[in-house]
């Protein structure tokens, strides 16, 4: 749709506590109004900005109703009259920009910088602060070898759902760091799954979702480890065995969360798909 034809609307809120903001934001100089899309429901309301610096294309997190959803600006107003009360507000900045040299793997971008995609700076990508708190569980799986998952305790249905799973894509973020691991699935939601892989072994292996018990998207996400296991050696083996790092990430998400939205900064392909530098 085309964001000018959006209608705007005041977003609810439903807790009067903001009422007490409002005498001082009568005379906050580092207020905006901003408008902020969200293409999950492709709609875009407006929120009140204390203490950022926002332009269109910046990438942020608000409270209210779309709390768990990545907006994008599209609209900064530094002149206006409202009552605050009527307004949820802008609650953090993501940082989108991207720095660093990428490789390029089949559906994903590859670093081997601890730098660039980062799994701090990514996970913002995915997960508002004002998630909801993580589960604690006291299950330790026993170690396993990657290159046998019949050893993977899994009942039969996810196990398939797994491998439909990878088949569809869904590991969006893979990142190791020694022997920590890190990855972001693409489920219902976005989950996050944690794990050590060391000597060959999965050693342990946990995934935020509601499951209880070994799920498809640890069972995805193990799939989509054998691939790139198996890829390193042969085409990243200096690069890999120089840092003992690697993060890779979907080509699609750094399209949509990295350049489509950017207005200014530079991408210089050094050769004709082999690296892409992204400032
Ligand atoms: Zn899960």
């Amino acid at each position: 749709m085309d964001l000018k034809d959006i209608e705007l609307l005041e977003t609810e809120i439903s807790d009067t506590k903001e009422l007490t903001q409002s005498k001082s934001l009568s005379t906050h100089k580092h207020i905006t109004l901003v408008q902020v899309y969200f293409v999950a429901k492709d709609d875009a309301f407006l929120y009140l900005c204390e203490n950022l610096i926002l332009h269109e294309g910046d990438h942020v997190y608000v409270s209210g109703k779309m709390k768990d959803n990545i907006g994008i600006v599209v609209d900064v107003r530094h002149q206006f009259k409202v009552r605050p009360s009527k307004y949820e507000r802008v609650i953090a900045k993501v940082d989108t920009k991207l720095q660093g040299e990428f490789y390029i793997s089949n559906r994903f971008l590859l670093s081997f910088d601890r730098a660039s995609l980062g799994k701090e700076k990514i996970s913002q990508w995915f997960f508002s602060p004002q998630g909801e708190e993580p589960y604690i569980s006291t299950y330790v799986p026993a170690p396993f070898p990657l290159d046998d998952l019949s050893q993977f305790p899994i009942q039969t249905a996810r196990l398939e759902r797994g491998i439909q799973y990878y088949k569809e894509r869904r590991i969006v973020y893979l990142c190791i760091d020694d022997i920590y691991g890190y990855a972001i699935v693409q489920g219902s939601e976005y989950y996050e799954i944690e794990f050590v892989y060391r000597n060959k072994m999965i050693e342990d292996i946990s995934c935020s979702c509601y499951c209880d018990g070994h799920c498809k998207h640890e069972f995805a996400l193990l799939l989509e480890l054998q691939n790139m296991v198996k890829m390193l050696p042969g085409e990243f083996g200096k690069e890999y065995n120089n840092s003992k790092y690697l993060a890779v990430i979907d080509k699609e998400v750094v399209w949509h969360m990295s350049i489509r939205w950017a207005s200014k900064g530079s991408i210089s392909f050094r050769s004709e798909t082999e690296a892409i530098m992204v400032n």
